[in-house]
């Protein structure tokens, strides 16, 4: 299965959750909305000064006014301006109810008393924020699966909103698995022979600690048959959706694609990609499971083209596709055509065009290309060695991992 193929299919399998839960609007950044939200007053509420100056009835004024009274803003003037007057006024206050011009201050010559004189002209706006300029009463400010962001929170805010309506964040449990790992914070020295950090269930974690969903650490799972049967049975049970890493090979002590198949059903099994290619992904009970191979590039990988979309579908939204920017090699590169592949590059930007490099040895094993890379570049399973010169697609990190 080609990567777009096994994304399509992921998304059309997963359903998004249904659970409805009320947010407090301060709390709720990077929640999906469950319902659209439509405006419940217009913006401006009332007719509002766009500048600081006066307000008048247009026509019918002289060159010298009387100033009345003052309207600032949250402290409206009461009352109505009759000919040869004016009210002072200030940006975003209430503009009297018979006055249709503001006068900007810059245009008053001489201020004496109660006394403004100002230069005769044709103002070319009114300088009056009408109700509803920004936003009409009734009309939808948000849609179902919009993601919270700043932006759309000050807007909810701005219409009176402080509660929302957002989906239940799917809980999803991160497994590593593999006899040979120990945990970060063990000491050096104590490592055994044959012995690693295990770093892929924090990566994991890290990878989707952006997204809308509830990420539970569900442990390491054994090189053991029984363990992992035990383990992923009870996982399934309290989680939408188990991610696991490593074991999924054709390997003596891979048990993962077997105990998906055994305990529910695997969907599908080894992808068209590199690195990436034994990926599982199935379900067991209500809970879906990403089986993602253990290399940590591959983990990676995978988790950032496949497992972060997919749980984007399952908790109510849709990820936006992978910005893809064009770029130049300035080094050549190695691919042997089958297999779409993602080697590690560092792109710089330079008169307008980018420029991309990869990061030396890309071994799925090498973590290492992976922290001094800014992008990953995109390879199709057609193309063969590419020469520097060659333009070629890059998937900068920032927006895969956002
Ligand atoms: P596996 O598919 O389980 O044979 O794993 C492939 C490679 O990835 C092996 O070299 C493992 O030691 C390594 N690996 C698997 N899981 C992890 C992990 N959680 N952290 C670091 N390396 C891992
Ligand atoms: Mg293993």
């Amino acid at each position: 299965m080609d990567l777009e193929e096994a994304l399509a299919s992921l998304k059309a399998q997963l359903l998004p959750i249904s659970e409805v839960e009320h947010c407090a609007l301060q709390h709720s950044r990077g929640r999906v909305l469950a319902k659209p939200v439509t405006a419940q007053l217009s913006l401006p509420p009332f007719r509002a000064s766009a500048m600081d100056g006066y307000a008048i009835q247009a026509g019918k004024h002289d060159q010298i006014l009387n100033v009345i009274g003052e309207s600032l803003a949250g402290h409206p003037f009461q009352g109505d301006i009759g000919p040869g007057e004016c009210v002072r006024i200030f940006t975003g206050a209430l503009v009297p109810a018979n006055a249709d011009q503001i006068i900007l201050q810059e245009e008053v010559s001489a201020r004496e008393g109660r006394q403004v004189r100002f230069n005769v002209h044709s103002p070319s706006e009114s300088y009056i924020r009408p109700i509803g300029n920004d936003l009409k009463v009734g009309s939808q400010i948000a849609a179902q699966g919009d993601v919270l962001n700043p932006f759309l929170m000050g807007s909810l805010a701005s219409a009176g909103v402080s509660v929302v309506e957002v989906f239940r964040k799917p809980v999803i449990g991160v497994f590593s698995s593999g006899d040979e790992l120990r945990d970060p914070g063990v000491a050096v020295e104590d490592l055994l022979a044959g012995q690693i950090y295990d770093s892929n269930r924090l990566t994991v974690m890290q990878l989707l600690a952006t997204l809308p969903v509830e990420v539970r650490d569900l442990g390491r799972l054994a090189d053991d048959a029984g363990a992992v049967s035990e383990a992923l049975a009870n996982g399934a049970l309290d989680c939408d959706a188990m991610i696991t890493s490593g074991g999924v090979s054709v390997g003596d002590a891979d048990y993962i694609s077997e105990t998906i198949e055994k305990l529910g059903t695997l969907a599908f099994w080894r992808l068209n990609l590199k690195p990436g290619k034994p990926m599982a992904f199935g379900k067991i009970g209500n809970c879906w499971i990403f089986g993602l191979p253990g290399n940590p590039v591959s983990t990676i990988v995978t988790a950032l083209l496949l497992v972060r979309p997919a749980l984007a579908t399952l908790a109510g939204t849709v990820a936006d596709a992978p910005l893809r920017i064009k770029a130049k090699l300035t080094t050549p590169l190695q691919h042997q055509p089958g297999r779409r592949e993602y080697q590690r590059g560092t792109f710089t930007q330079h008169a307008g065009e980018f420029a991309v490099s990869h990061t030396g040895d890309q071994g799925s094993n090498r973590l290492s290309t992976f922290h001094a890379a800014n992008c990953l570049i995109e390879v199709d399973k057609e193309t063969g060695d590419l020469n520097s010169g060659h333009w070629v697609n890059i998937l900068p990190l920032t927006y895969l991992i956002n």
